[in-house]
């Protein structure tokens, strides 16, 4: 008798057991990128020459539109540009841009693509992450018009744009991260990996199945530490992000500053916690758990018309939606 239990309980375990996985973490964006491969039948070099040309790709995206560090790209020159001066941008630039700007407008400007100036004074992704807010005149200052950056008039040239003035700076970085996840995974694709997590500091596309099972997600708890609002099992092809106010803040006399900012008064938004988004692909979920986040409760209307699961936690910890019931989850 209990020789056939070991028996079983041998053969549950071997059953339940993960496949093996390949996993490499790099350091792109500003934050840990875990790649995660099943490795199947694939060769491990394979897999590995797979996981390194993804992060290189990824790493190429964060080189072409960060604001920060010293190398020069076609961003930071736009954000250094004359106003009212046309200057061209990278094909891939100006479609992200062209995406963003959509996005700006859907979103009622809850997302905008040039809060460069606001975010580099607040500072949260530079080398010496802030303590204390920036004076209120300082902010007032730096405040871009929402729409401030103009298309070459006359049509000749559609990859020439211009910003009227001084303080209309791009900044990607509440879309970027997810572009970069997205490109990540076509690289691996291409590699012929059918199997796969990229999450990048939460920011998260996967792709497959977890050998027999779904993807096992969890979903953060932005108070509690440790602890998972909703767990997830998710396979096929799903783009999952969440904004929260949890991992780039600071307290200050008390009251909690956050890196996720109101377009509308440049300083942190106050509607929400965490937002999370499930989405088609990872660049939309980056940007409108972005967007949500700023909009709170009331921009889970617009999510439902956009068909895009929700799950947001208000800035009282009260929760509206849930991202289980996913056609691809079971
Ligand atoms: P994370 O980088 O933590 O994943 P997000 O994707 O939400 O978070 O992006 C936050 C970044 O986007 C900020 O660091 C800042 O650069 C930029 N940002 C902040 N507020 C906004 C906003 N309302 N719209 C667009 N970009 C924003
Ligand atoms: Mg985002």
């Amino acid at each position: 008798m209990f020789k056939t239990l070991i028996i079983i309980s041998l053969f549950l375990l071997t059953a339940c057991s993960s496949p093996a996985d390949v996993q490499d973490t790099r350091f792109i964006m500003g934050t840990l990128v875990k790649f995660t491969v099943v490795k199947g039948d694939h060769d491990l070099d394979d897999v590995e020459a797979a996981i390194s040309a993804a992060a290189n790709e990824m790493q190429r995206i964060e080189d072409m539109f960060t604001i920060y560090g010293n190398h020069p790209n076609a961003v930071k020159s736009f954000n250094a540009s004359m106003p009212n001066t046309p200057i061209a941008l990278p094909d891939e630039v100006n479609q992200l841009l062209e995406r963003s700007l959509s996005i700006q407008q859907q979103s009622n400007g809850a997302f905008s693509p040039v809060l460069g100036a606001v975010n580099l004074l607040w500072g949260f992704s530079g080398e010496n992450p802030p303590s204390a807010p920036p004076s209120a005149d300082a902010i007032r200052a730096a405040m871009p018009a929402a729409h401030c950056i103009k298309k070459q008039p006359d049509g000749s040239d559609l990859h020439k744009w211009s910003r009227t003035h001084a303080n209309c700076q791009l900044d990607f970085g509440a879309i970027a991260k997810g572009y970069a996840i997205d490109q990540g995974i076509k690289i691996l694709k291409a590699h012929g990996i059918q199997h796969a997590i990229i999450n990048a500091g939460g920011d998260i596309r996967l792709i497959g199945k977890h050998g027999e099972r779904a993807w096992h997600i969890g979903i953060r708890h932005p108070r509690k530490q440790g602890d998972v609002v909703e767990a997830l099992n998710l396979q096929g092809d799903v783009s999952i992000v969440t904004s929260g106010d949890y991992e780039r803040f600071f307290i200050y006399k008390g009251k909690r500053y956050h890196h996720l900012i109101n377009p509308e008064t440049g300083w942190p938004a106050t509607s929400a916690q965490s937002a999370t988004i499930i989405a088609s692909s990872a660049t939309l979920a980056d940007v409108w758990s972005t967007a949500l986040f700023v909009q709170g409760q009331q921009g889970i209307k617009l999510q439902n018309h956009l068909q895009q699961k929700v799950l947001l936690i208000d800035y009282n910890g009260k929760i509206y939606g849930s991202l289980k019931s996913n056609p691809d989850s079971h």
